[in-house]
């Protein structure tokens, strides 16, 4: 846990009556970690742009008793009996999938973003038969064919990355290297790309090379879903996507498609790769997903890409140098190269302010990955707060005294940030989290 130096939170001090009372009666100390885990999200500034607060709604609903059921099969089609409530909860979130991202098909049993990219292999490759994806390093995931995961290790992966000169992908590279490797497979999407996702351009190079097109949308579901990135619809094949990103649900994932590869798509989810659907995590997206069609949640998704732009400006302005310059979604790459401290060392200096983000390989990055040049910072978490784009000049001097407390060793200065972040979440209370 971080240094706290400032005031106490209500939830250590106050006399209620316990968030999860029957846990603190049968196992105070696990009671006590959830709780201890609850003060540690109300009170940081949590900048990890894949993480975010889940509405009270969504939690109950991931707590509920459909965590009881066993469900193998699809509504209306199950290994199991009484499945009368069941198939209504998974057909309610295919429906509300399938009209929030406009496919034609929906899947929604995917345990989490890994196994769902797993399966659309196993729908559409065989063993050995080429994948292009982006490579790691430059912002993909290890799940696009990278060597460590099975997907690199049992197909073969080829990989496009960004320039050197602009930090974006090159439409161009991605081009040649499908007329010449002939992947089955292309993937579009990232974990560190801060730039629209050209869907339209990727899908025509599929086509031409007669690969299946799967855009990985877990970081931007939800920005897409408010209307705030281009949709994949009408361009990929196969949408993948994580439930619990700027999507704000569960943890857990879909699969979406076009009507031609629905039945390819759900046979590879089930019996192909799962077992039983986890049916409480179902209802938690189904909920996440009626969510996500409100009006509310579009505005959500527009203040994300407006905050991040404005800290984006901010950072630029006390001379950090960002990765392509600038953002056009939620995330940031901050390449701190040229201020003579590493990435990890700025995230763990960071951690102790109270700011919380990940450290991160930047493209050509000349350190290694476990002690890499950048850090990788995003605006979902603090916009599901209310923290307003005027609050991002203050963010942004934080960012620029911590990382320079890290290089000096002033622990004093990383300390007084922390009392004021804890100030900024205090007047920005978090959904799902008891107020303090
Ligand atoms: C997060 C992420 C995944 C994997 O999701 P997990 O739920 O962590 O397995 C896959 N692809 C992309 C692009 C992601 O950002």
């Amino acid at each position: 846990m971080t240094t706290r130096t400032s005031t106490p939170t209500a939830a250590t001090t106050d006399t209620a009556a316990p968030r999860h009372p029957a846990l603190t009666a049968s196992d105070p100390e696990l009671a006590g970690l959830i709780g201890a885990e609850e003060r540690l999200q109300a009170d940081t500034l949590r900048l990890i742009p894949s993480e975010n607060y889940v509405s009270a709604a969504v939690l109950e609903a991931s707590g509920s008793v459909l965590q009881n059921k066993y469900s193998e099969g699809y509504p209306g089609k199950r290994y199991y009996e009484g499945q009368q409530v069941i198939d209504r909860v998974e057909t309610l979130a295919i429906r509300r999938a399938q009209a929030l991202f406009g496919m034609d098909h929906a899947n929604v049993q995917p345990y989490s973003g890994s196994p769902a990219n797993l399966a659309a292999y196993l729908a559409f490759l065989q063993p050995g038969d080429t994948v292009l994806g982006m490579s790691l390093p430059m912002g993909g995931h290890l799940t696009h064919g990278w060597d460590v995961s099975a997907t690199g290790r049992w197909f073969r992966g080829v990989r496009y990355g960004v320039r050197r000169d602009t930090g974006r992908i090159d439409l161009d590279e991605v081009r040649d290297l499908a007329r010449a490797e002939r992947p089955r497979l292309i993937f579009c999407g990232g974990t560190a790309v801060p730039r629209t996702i050209d869907f339209a351009g990727f899908a025509e190079i599929a086509r031409e090379t007669g690969a299946v097109l799967v855009a990985d949308i877990a970081h931007i579901a939800g920005l897409i879903a408010g209307g705030a990135h281009p949709s994949p619809a009408g361009h990929a094949d196969v949408v993948s996507t994580t439930t619990h990103k700027t999507l704000r649900g569960p943890r857990g994932a879909m699969l979406l498609s076009t009507a031609e590869h629905a039945r390819a798509i759900d046979r590879a989810v089930f019996p192909g790769l799962q077992g039983g659907p986890h049916n409480q995590t179902t209802a938690a997206i189904a909920a996440a997903l009626g969510e996500a069609a409100t009006a509310g949640f579009c505005s959500y998704a527009h203040q994300v890409v407006a905050n991040a732009r404005t800290l984006a400006e901010e950072l630029t302005a006390r001379g950090f140098d960002l990765v392509s310059g600038g953002t056009d979604n939620h995330l940031l790459l901050i390449d701190l190269t040229d201020k003579d401290v590493s990435g990890k060392v700025a995230a763990k200096a960071l951690d102790r302010a109270g700011i919380v983000v990940n450290y991160n390989t930047v493209p050509y990055d000349p350190r290694k990955p476990f002690d890499p040049s950048g850090i990788r910072i995003g605006t979902p978490a603090l916009t599901s707060r209310g923290v307003p784009a005027s609050a991002m000049s203050t963010v942004a001097t934080w960012i620029t005294a911590v990382v320079e407390a890290a290089r000096a060793g002033d622990e004093a200065a990383i300390a007084k940030v922390r009392g004021e972040v804890k100030d900024l979440m205090d007047a920005h209370p978090a959904p799902g989290l008891p107020v303090s």
